[in-house]
């Protein structure tokens, strides 16, 4: 702190203390006054109190205060604050004639409260400026530690600007590792336990109890925040978090949406609170597919910030080479020749990995490999469960492989005959879809959200119902029984996904949005300004 600033603060904390100490210099205030001004004083102790402990508390606070400890802080310091009110009162009851006054003691504490308040505020707006460099330095936000379609996405933008951007994120775990390998500085600020079970369908019970936690989490952006030009917020919680701090620390937020704003993704307290927060927070707000954008619209949002950027994907030069494709398939228990259908992701019951599984008793002698874990929540630890047991029914032993997670994907890719993809609510993108052209492998999809945008039906892939375990059995048979349909699809659908969902490329697009939102200055920003279309860049 600089010597000016302790000077200054000295000077409160004395006029602090000299107000509030005021009651003990005798039997009246401001004794060097005339008796007469002494009395009016006195008809205005509870302002008096009031102020005085607002600058004893400010003044605590700039000294001692910081963000990071925000609410420990709080109740420490107005505790002892409160303490030192009530000696106070006690001490000024022993002079005769005066008694124990309540009113001063609340007074003392609305004042401390008020003033570290301020303290607070004083000192979101002293820390951290604008970098002022060529590049726009940008400041990702993320949830989790685990690495889901959102995070993989988020690391391929990162990485490709690694010297200008930092990542934050509130949980640890492999996706920390992954960014850390990629060169990019990150950091985890953890969200607390009760914050953390709060998820897409919570109610208002869990959001209040949740509601320290997410402040505390706030304050600590809004710290960092002040030293990046743009907030990315790359999922639900990160906007609401991190959409708040963005405001308070004055600069402008994009926020990508990876989830399609509705009922089955998420409850309706949170969907209004999504979509609020967004308007409200962010300058721009790139959708991963033309169904996100249309469910954040019908939900509310504002269609004039929105711009659809599809996912990126590395075009892979080399395929795994034949004997580890073997290998593998000896490693999971699949015999060399059999039919093998793949689906990649995490095991969530929407992801509708059962669909498959009983899909799969009416395909003779096809196996199937999940690859992916239950990655949130729960719930979807459960269902994982319910899988391994579906698995054991006697028409699927033996044909059912549960892969696990894995960092590195394409070996499974280029072991499988086909690609299902068999989400029961609608997909907000597909990473595995594309994945799956990219490995020239022909690919079933349900027929909603990003997927139904991915593939065209007979085309590039083939499309069945959501949830209808029949359909996607007569797909299967279909590649199964007919190869070179199967090959002609996965061959237009693997040029289609190079042509469109080359990583360069989008992250061209995601560049022009950080440029074009940096260079909107918040602090002019006007309902206008914020009503502005954001210009095309897809
Ligand atoms: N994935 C992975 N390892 C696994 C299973 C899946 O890296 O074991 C990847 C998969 O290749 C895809 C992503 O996780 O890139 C899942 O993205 P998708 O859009 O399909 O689903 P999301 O997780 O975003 O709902």
């Amino acid at each position: 702190m600089k010597r000016n600033a302790r000077i200054a603060l000295l000077v409160l904390l004395a006029a602090g203390l000299w107000l509030a100490l005021k009651p003990t210099l005798g039997n009246r205030r401001f004794t060097f006054l005339p008796f007469r001004w002494s009395e009016y004083f006195d008809l205005m102790d509870f302002w008096l109190n009031l102020g005085a402990f607002a600058m004893l508390g400010m003044t605590v606070w700039l000294a001692f205060g910081t963000l990071e400890k925000a609410f420990s802080r709080l109740w420490m310091m107005t505790g002892g604050i409160t303490l030192l009110n009530i000696l106070l009162e006690l001490v000024q009851s022993s002079i005769p004639g005066r008694a124990m006054d309540m009113a001063d003691v609340w007074a003392g504490l609305i004042g401390c409260v008020g003033g570290i308040g301020c303290g607070m505020v004083l000192q979101l707006f002293s820390i951290g400026k604008k970098s002022g460099g060529k590049e726009p330095q940008v400041l990702f936000l993320d949830q989790t530690g685990r690495l889901g379609g959102a995070e993989l996405m988020l690391l391929d933008i990162a990485a490709a600007r690694a010297a200008d951007s930092e990542v934050i994120l509130f949980h640890d775990g492999e996706f920390r590792t992954a960014l850390e390998n990629a060169g990019v500085k990150t950091t985890v600020q953890r969200l607390s336990e009760e914050a953390s079970t709060v998820d897409k369908q919570a109610g208002l019970k869990s959001v209040l109890r949740s509601l320290p936690g997410i402040l505390q989490l706030m304050l600590r952006i809004v710290q960092a925040a002040r030293s990046f030009d743009v907030v990315y917020a790359n999922t639900a919680k990160a906007l609401i978090i991190g959409g708040p701090a963005a405001r308070l620390a004055g600069r402008p937020l994009i926020f990508h949406l990876h989830d399609i704003i509705a009922d089955g993704h998420f409850s309706l307290l949170n969907q209004q609170a999504l979509v609020h927060c967004a308007n409200f927070c962010a300058q721009s707000v790139i959708a991963n597919s033309e169904a996100t954008k249309d469910a954040f619209i019908a939900c509310g949002g504002r269609a004039e910030l929105c711009v659809v950027i599809p996912n990126g994907f590395r075009i892979p030069t080399e395929r795994t080479a034949a004997t580890q494709v073997s290998s593998l398939r000896a490693s999971l228990g699949i015999p060399p020749q059999a039919w093998t259908v793949l689906m990649a992701g995490r095991l969530a019951h929407w992801k509708g990995q059962h669909v498959l599984l009983e899909a799969l008793k009416a395909v003779p002698a096809a196996h199937a490999i999940l690859l992916g874990d239950a990655l949130f929540t729960d719930e979807d630890r459960e269902y994982a469960r319910g899988l391994h047991a579906q698995a054991e029914a006697p028409e699927l032993a033996g044909r059912v492989h549960f892969a696990g997670f894995q960092k590195e994907t394409m070996p499974y890719f280029d072991l499988a005959d086909a690609v299902v993809h068999a989400s029961v609510h609608p997909e907000p993108f597909g990473r595995v879809i594309v994945e799956g052209m990219l490995a020239c492998k022909p690919v079933i999809a349900a027929r909603a959200g990003g997927a139904a945008e991915i593939v065209q039906h007979e085309q590039t892939g083939l499309l069945v119902a959501p949830g209808s375990a029949g359909e996607l059995a007569e797909a299967l048979l279909r590649l199964k029984n007919e190869p070179s349909l199967a090959c002609d699809i996965a061959q237009r659908a693997q040029q289609m996904a190079q042509d469109i969902y080359a990583l360069n490329a989008v992250q061209e697009k995601i560049e022009a949005v950080i440029r074009q939102t940096a260079s909107r200055e918040l602090s002019q920003e006007t309902e206008t300004a914020a009503n502005q279309p954001l210009q095309q860049v897809a």
